[in-house]
């Protein structure tokens, strides 16, 4: 009965650690999975993380009894005080509520799969979805499968200037259909590492609302832009200041380091507290046949820390630990780029901010850093700069020199 399945191309980053685990060359980088690495090149079990395994060990009020459908209560409303801020009048208003999801892909997921459903019309897959251009590799696809038909791209990126193309941005907001969807990267954007201005934001949110356009958040990487929640979360602040109603799909993949525990929360930010009843009795619908309901390992984790003053002045001072490392390695990386005189200007290098760089790279020249030299980096010359450390920044360097040179 199979006998007709095609096969499926495999996942770009999954495909490269892969070939990177496969790889024997000893001085092997991988700079492609969006993971954090210490300076020794390992992964990094948060030392808050650590401690609050502990707790959760040693609680013998806890249980692996299901949670609730829609996650764990103490989670989902720490998770959103975080996006929105502790003095959020709208989570004063009691308007906004939450959906634990699994990771950020699955809030994602779950806001697709109920704006498919009940957004401006019943069923309504004709309605516009704009990611930007470019994008996480996995936006397009995950509202393609929540049946959304017709997926656009915005400008975003001007490549000949390593920058924001701002007016293009701004242009696609003016001439999309009024209703469309638009996923905007909350902070650090994936995977150019470039962000709008508060003033550029300002601008996006009043054309956006004069325009009648939704706006889909996607929060993956706060407190990886700047070193600091509060700052990281402006955009996805101003925005709810500004009496939009909508959706915001946070990750606590990396800032928690809790990758495979699939912890993500999806916040909705609904117009009265009556109407936020009613969407988050469908999102129970969608998560009732979808999961089921979450697991609770991640997301006990994310909340024991979310709610003690204590645990969550640490957590912020490991996040400053991983953001400071990336601060120093972008410095480290242009500086030695200039050093060898690498044609071509690497200030963009320390402009771009949170985990990636987008180098500008061209395709050729990543085929020569993954195969002569055994860099291993996404065909956009995407780099993760997590992956770089203080012992093989010099080797990256001059590989990157010898790709543009050669
Ligand atoms: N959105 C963006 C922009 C991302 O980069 C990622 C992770 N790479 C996600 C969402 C998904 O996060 P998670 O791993 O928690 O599903």
């Amino acid at each position: 009965v199979f006998r007709e399945v095609p096969q499926a191309a495999p996942v770009a980053v999954f495909k490269l650690s892969q070939d990177f685990s496969n790889d024997q060359f000893p001085k092997k980088v991988n700079l492609g999975v969006g993971a954090y690495r210490t300076d020794e090149g390992q992964p990094w079990v948060l030392p808050v993380v650590k401690k609050v395994e502990k707790i959760i060990v040693h609680d013998d009020r806890l249980n692996h009894e299901y949670l609730p459908i829609l996650g764990l209560p103490e989670f989902r409303s720490s998770a959103s005080k975080i996006a929105l801020g502790d003095d959020s009048p709208a989570i004063q208003e009691n308007r906004v509520g939450a959906v634990q999801c699994l990771g950020g892909t699955g809030a994602l997921k779950m806001g697709a799969e109920f704006l498919r459903r009940f957004y401006n019309g019943n069923n309504n897959t004709k309605t516009p979805v704009y990611v930007s251009a470019p994008t996480w590799e996995n936006h397009n696809a995950v509202f393609a499968n929540a049946g959304f038909e017709d997926i656009r791209s915005y400008k975003y990126w001007d490549a000949e200037k390593r920058g924001l193309d701002f007016a293009g941005f701004l242009g696609d907001l003016e001439s999309c259909p009024e209703h469309s969807i638009f996923v905007l990267h909350a902070c650090a954007h994936n995977p150019t590492g470039t962000d709008p201005t508060h003033e550029q934001w300002k601008q996006i949110a009043d054309t956006m609302m004069r325009r009648n356009l939704f706006v889909f958040f996607d929060s993956a990487y706060q407190g990886f832009a700047s070193g600091s929640l509060d700052k990281d979360a402006w955009a996805v602040r101003y925005f709810v200041s500004m009496d939009f109603e909508m959706l915001c799909a946070q990750s606590f993949s990396k800032n928690f380091g809790l990758y495979n525990e699939r912890v993500g929360n999806l916040t909705i930010v609904a117009r009265d507290a009556d109407n936020l009843k009613r969407i988050l009795s469908q999102m129970e619908m969608i998560v009732r046949t979808t999961w089921s309901n979450p697991p609770s390992q991640g997301a006990r984790i994310v909340a024991i820390t979310l709610n003690s003053s204590e645990l969550f002045t640490e957590w912020k001072d490991n996040v400053k630990t991983m953001a400071d490392r990336v601060l120093l390695m972008r410095a480290q990386l242009k500086a030695k780029l200039q050093a060898l005189g690498t044609p071509g200007t690497w200030d963009h290098i320390t402009e771009q901010i949170g985990m990636f760089s987008f180098t500008g790279l061209n395709p050729k020249q990543v085929e020569y850093m993954v195969k002569e030299r055994h860099v291993y980096l996404m065909a956009s010359g995407r780099i993760n700069m997590c992956g770089l450390t203080t012992k093989n920044i010099d080797y990256v360097a001059e590989s990157i020199h010898e790709a543009v040179t050669k």
